[in-house]
């Protein structure tokens, strides 16, 4: 049985006094629900003020990226173990924005999946394609191209810790959200492509949808027999819209 997870992404967005308020909020309203696995991952900035926030709670903290190198000459960059030590459970790695405007590879993505891996943090690996691949029909020659690269550098075993968010670019940040049909299809693809490696380990893997999932379409969404969660962008700054999908869930 897979646990439902709903993880905020604040992107760059957030000051001291904003993330304990929103926090302070989501713990309240987080904590007359059951059953479902709640994380936010806030900028590397607030990580030690939201872990402290949710600290009596069950909600987990979450970075939005990292350095593949350990310690040393990196001027500008973090890396696992200092995510770690700021109580880092997940780390949120190729997102689409990283991809397109910080140059994040396939590559890069395996290198740094297996270095969270190493570090025991659980990486949130976001796959997903353009409109200009939907429209061109490279859906699924795009997802699968982004997976098997994670695949084939980590190996199938290591998924059993490993989250897959399926984030449509065409749908983030824009208002535009896949069909509940559209969604599935994917996540059944995917789930099926990591079935061809290892059926445990697929019927195991949690993943998520992403893009412009909100509080009222959240339940069609994670009705979705292979959908497990939501990875949440504008929703998560605010305390309702967030709870709200985290209730639909
Ligand atoms: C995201 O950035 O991962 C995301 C899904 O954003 P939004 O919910 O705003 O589309």
């Amino acid at each position: 049985m897979r646990k439902t997870l709903i993880a905020g992404n604040w992107k760059m967005n957030g000051r001291k006094a904003m993330a304990v308020e929103l926090c302070s909020d989501i713990v309240k309203g987080f904590s007359e629900l059951k059953g479902i696995d709640v994380a936010i991952c806030p900028p590397f900035t607030l990580l030690d003020t939201v872990h402290e926030a949710i600290a009596d709670s069950a909600c987990m903290l979450g970075a939005q990226d990292m350095d593949l190198h350990d310690d040393g000459a990196y001027t500008g960059q973090v890396s696992a173990g200092m995510l770690k030590d700021c109580g880092c459970e997940l780390v949120i790695l190729g997102h689409s924005e990283r991809r397109t405007l910080y140059g994040e590879t396939d590559r890069s993505v395996t290198d740094k999946t297996e270095v969270a891996l190493k570090n025991g943090i659980r990486p949130i690996v976001c796959v997903g394609e353009t409109r200009e691949e939907r429209e061109g029909g490279q859906v699924e020659s795009v997802v699968a191209g982004q997976l098997r690269s994670v695949i084939d550098g980590v190996g199938i075993d290591s998924f059993a810790d490993v989250i897959i968010a399926y984030e449509p670019v065409w749908a983030i940040g824009t208002g535009l959200t896949a069909t509940p049909e559209q969604a599935q299809t994917m996540h059944a693809f995917i789930r099926n492509l990591l079935a061809d490696r290892d059926r445990e380990t697929a019927s195991a893997c949690r993943l998520l949808y992403g893009g412009s999932m909100k509080a009222d379409n959240a339940a069609d969404l994670l009705g979705c027999p292979d959908i497990d969660g939501g990875l949440i962008g504008g929703a998560s700054l605010a305390a309702e819209d967030f709870l709200g999908i985290c209730k639909a869930a």
